[in-house]
């Protein structure tokens, strides 16, 4: 490591609040599928922000029009109205099929934003404050009090118990596991459609379909986390889309700013016409100029560029090599995901291969201990496949 960098990170380690272990490296810029760091070493970058910079680093038009909203106005106030945040609103509506929005300036508030829907919605219902919320093992759904408390891993919650109260789980695709603690003060179910950081777990259709039933017959409200598997990482615009299934509440984040940070709960108008109301939710950042042009321009441009095209292309032959990864070395059990969002799983810790592959030029990051993440940029060509491959497969021998 150049001594820039080491002194770099050596500041870092004395001001910054530990709670990271960082990869040892300073990243300075980025240009399409290629991170630089601050000596100008390339990195091919299979992570992007994770799941966030789906077009790609130093997108021009991106660029250009958030520069030309910076010279226009950056925040106003959710008191008043701002075109960004109408016609991103509208944008949104046309590609998730929800009918209300409310932005946000991260996931975790948008998850935030749907509990209190799911609980106000509930609450109008029959006046009671003890309803309960049915939540996955192995989920991951933030770190905010809300979004922790129905995040489904002990030992991000423990120590920072008691959590917000009344949230029970279940087991991903086991559907009996739901039906056992649905009972008359269930508000609401919420899962990931894709589990991220519990180790890349689609759900199943049956699993999917067979929570829609319940929720139907008994008024429960199903909130989809699609801030990591929406945004057309599995080849739809939002991975609901590819089950029919549709949500009650549905959360975004992650890809919906490409960097900008913003997020985005959404609700069919049902769900709208009988939850929050004026003075029940708010934000003094979420929506504003900025992060709207940011939301409106990256919808404008999935279409120009047909992403969720390339991403139907270019997966399944990631697939295949990663596949071809499995057959070769015998401590990878196996691969699982959906479209650009996949895992390898090893049966072992793979923290000391991601440390080699970013020495030699490649970036990638796990999901939990044993499995190494794949979620990168949205417009990687299969030559991009290759190249990462061609530098995991030398680091793996
Ligand atoms: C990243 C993530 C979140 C939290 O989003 P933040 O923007 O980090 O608050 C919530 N749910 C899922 C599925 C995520 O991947």
């Amino acid at each position: 490591m150049s001594d820039l960098m080491k002194e770099y990170i050596d500041e870092a380690e004395k001001d910054l609040l530990h709670t990271y272990n960082r990869y040892q490296v300073v990243l300075d810029k980025g240009d399409g599928v290629y991170l630089y760091d601050i000596n100008g070493k390339k990195y091919l970058d299979f992570v992007s922000g994770i799941a966030v910079f789906a077009l790609g680093y130093n997108n021009k038009e991106y660029n250009d029009a958030l520069k030309a909203q910076i010279d226009k106005v950056i925040h106003t106030s959710n008191y008043y109205y701002n075109v960004p945040a109408i016609e991103a609103a509208k944008k949104l509506k046309k590609v998730s099929g929800m009918d209300r929005v409310f932005f946000t300036n991260s996931g975790a508030e948008a998850i935030e934003g749907a509990l209190k829907a799911a609980r106000k919605y509930a609450f109008l219902k029959d006046g009671k404050n003890d309803h309960e919320i049915i939540a996955m093992n192995h989920s991951f759904h933030g770190r905010t009090f809300g979004a922790l408390s129905v995040t489904g891993n002990p030992k991000y919650r423990e120590p920072f118990e008691p959590m917000i109260g009344n949230i029970k789980f279940a087991d991903m695709n086991d559907l009996d596991s739901v039906k056992a603690l649905v009972n008359d003060k269930t508000c609401a179910i919420i899962l990931e459609t894709v589990q991220g950081e519990g180790g890349i777990y689609p759900a199943t259709k049956e699993f999917l379909e067979g929570i829609r039933a319940i929720c139907d017959e008994k008024d429960i409200l199903l909130i989809l986390d699609e801030i990591q598997c929406g945004m057309g990482r599995t080849g739809y615009m939002y991975a609901w889309q590819k089950y029919g299934v549709k949500p009650d509440i549905m959360t975004t984040a992650k890809a919906l700013g490409c960097g900008v940070p913003v997020g985005a709960f959404m609700m069919t108008e049902k769900v709208g016409q009988n939850s929050l109301v004026a003075g029940d939710h708010g934000t003094t950042y979420g929506g504003n100029p900025l992060a709207c042009a940011a939301i409106s321009k990256v919808l404008d441009l999935y279409e120009k560029q047909h992403i969720l095209e390339n991403v139907n292309s270019v997966a399944p032959y990631l697939e295949e090599k990663l596949d071809e990864l499995v057959d070769k070395y015998d401590f990878i059990e196996t691969r699982r995901g959906s479209g650009l969002m996949q895992g390898l799983v090893f049966n072992k810790p793979v923290g000391e291969y991601i440390n080699k592959a970013l020495e030699n030029g490649l970036i990638l990051i796990n999901a939990g201990a044993n499995i190494i993440r794949f979620v990168p940029s949205l417009v990687i060509s299969k030559e991009n496949v290759d190249e990462m491959i061609a530098i995991l497969d030398k680091v793996l021998g």
